[in-house]
């Protein structure tokens, strides 16, 4: 029997659960990645994630070349080359894993739609999430909304089976002898080299175990610095689990064994992650719509300036702008800035979450339709479980709270770097003398505020309550 395993959001060999059915079900089993034209022609010509994907399936071709084997690499619409290689290679079935955005389920409804007609089987597999779909469901059968309820359910839930790994490396044998064929370049596929070399950002299974050793012995200290941006708090592995690069099984395993307050801190965010997993697939409208019926035609002004100066960094709200600065500059942002700039965005320039959303789906290398939505939903108060409407982050209240001494702050915005601690995080208070002492001109090397928080925050309420 022959088969394609068709990777897409799982691009590793180790503890892969499609990869494992393929391989112990065929005896000829042929690994595919397509880079998808449907998907690649909405993005900038330069991005960091075709090419975090482009090297990492540079490196699996390689894996599997030393295999004996290789990774067929496609340049095509996926939902027209698989059926089509699937038929030529003459497979008898394609096993792949689920993915639960809306494009993607309709996607692979089409190939399952175009295999059958060919006679060809099409298998799909959990894998990028610990509990998927049903599996986490209230008393009443109802999926959860409510976050705590959730992670309870999903902890009573949890036993060893659940975070078994896959033993894929005992049939690796079953993989198909291949001659080896040629990797596509960034070039070729229509795209520029960006920074991410230049940001250290290692893509594939190497990238993940390197960072993986480096939170190691960090992990029991993640619920303490978790929430402060000029801090090595966090484990940057979100990239990795966005594209498969580590088995997620593996990391819920080793935080839940581990079993101390840092780790299990950090599992709980592995909690939140399969949490707006399964609110995506319960309710794919949250796509373009307010999870909350009632909040969903907010009267927004939408003010394009006020969005352009957040999009660039130049608010005058110094953390505000050197979290968008860290965004437009490495694709990444810490968890505590999304939070603080999204809120800005939606609760004080009164722009649309949508466009706050959109912008970060554009620049984030972690980009995930759930989390992402997830995540502006909450901070805008259009979510479920969101932070309530009248509970407006101050953004130098959380600049003084999150950057203490400005570290993050003088990293991203170095016009500020003279100022003392206790100016920087409002510098239009500072005394003039101070200011000229420091080097800094308002309104000419660094924004007057583009907004009052107190008024902009009256504002909103009245929005909200309307
Ligand atoms: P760690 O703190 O080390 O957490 C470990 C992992 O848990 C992360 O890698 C991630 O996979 C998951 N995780 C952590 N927090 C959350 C969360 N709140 N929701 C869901 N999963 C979480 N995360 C994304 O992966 N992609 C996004 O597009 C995304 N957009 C966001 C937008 C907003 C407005 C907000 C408030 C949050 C968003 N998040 C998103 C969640 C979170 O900010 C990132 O996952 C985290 O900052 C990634 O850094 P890390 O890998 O060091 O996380």
């Amino acid at each position: 029997r022959t088969a394609l395993i068709w990777l897409r959001r799982d691009l590793r060999l180790d503890d892969q659960a499609a990869l494992y059915h393929a391989l112990k079900q065929a005896e000829r089993v042929i690994p595919v990645f397509v880079f998808d034209t449907a998907i690649l022609a909405a993005l900038p010509r330069q991005d960091r994630r075709v090419e975090f994907i482009r090297e990492t399936i540079a490196a699996l071709k390689a894996q599997l070349q030393a295999l004996g084997s290789d990774l067929l690499v496609r340049h095509a619409s996926a939902q027209d080359e698989i059926p089509r290689l699937a038929s030529k290679l003459h497979a008898q079935a394609v096993f792949t894993n689920h993915d639960y955005e809306p494009a993607a389920i309709a996607r692979d409804q089409a190939v399952r739609k175009a295999l059958s007609v060919a006679d060809i089987a099409f298998h799909s597999s959990k894998d990028q999430v610990i509990f998927e779909r049903d599996e986490v469901l209230t008393q009443a059968g109802q999926f959860f909304t409510v976050f705590t309820p959730y992670k309870n359910a999903w902890l009573k839930k949890l036993s060893p089976f659940y975070l078994q790994s896959y033993p894929v490396e005992r049939y690796l044998h079953n993989l198909a002898p291949l001659q080896p064929e040629a990797m596509p370049s960034l070039a070729s596929l229509g795209f520029a080299s960006s920074n991410l070399r230049q940001l250290g950002i290692v893509p594939g299974d190497m990238g993940a175990s390197h960072l993986c050793e480096d939170f190691h012995d960090r992990m029991d200290r993640y619920h303490e610095a978790r929430d402060f941006p000029a801090l090595k708090g966090v484990s940057y592995l979100s990239v990795h689990l966005r594209f498969g690069t580590v088995s997620v099984r593996r990391l819920a395993a080793h935080a839940y064994q581990r079993d101390t307050a840092g780790s299990l801190s950090w599992l709980n965010e592995l909690i939140w992650r399969d949490f707006y997993h399964q609110v995506l697939w319960h309710r794919p409208d949250v796509v373009d719509h307010a999870f909350k019926p009632g909040y969903d035609g907010l009267p927004f002004p939408n003010d394009p300036a006020l969005f352009s100066a957040w999009c660039e960094g130049r608010t005058g709200y110094p953390l505000v702008d050197a979290a968008m600065r860290q965004l437009n500059h490495s694709g990444f942002m810490h968890n505590r800035l999304r939070m603080v700039a999204a809120s800005f965005l939606v609760k004080d320039l009164l722009i649309d979450w949508r466009w706050g959303e959109r912008y970060f789906a554009e620049q984030l290398i972690d980009f995930d339709l759930a989390a992402n939505n997830g995540g502006w939903q909450w901070a805008a108060s259009t979510g479920c479980d969101a932070q309530p409407y009248f509970r407006i982050f101050n953004p130098v209240s959380q600049s003084r709270k999150f950057d203490p001494q400005g570290k993050f702050i003088r990293r991203y915005v170095p016009e500020l770097a003279g100022l003392a601690d206790a100016d920087l995080h409002a510098p239009w208070l500072a005394q003039p003398i101070v200011l000229r002492a420091a080097g800094v001109e308002l309104g000419r090397n660094y924004p007057r505020p583009v907004v009052d928080h107190a008024e902009q925050r009256l504002r909103a309420l009245a929005l909200f309550k309307r």
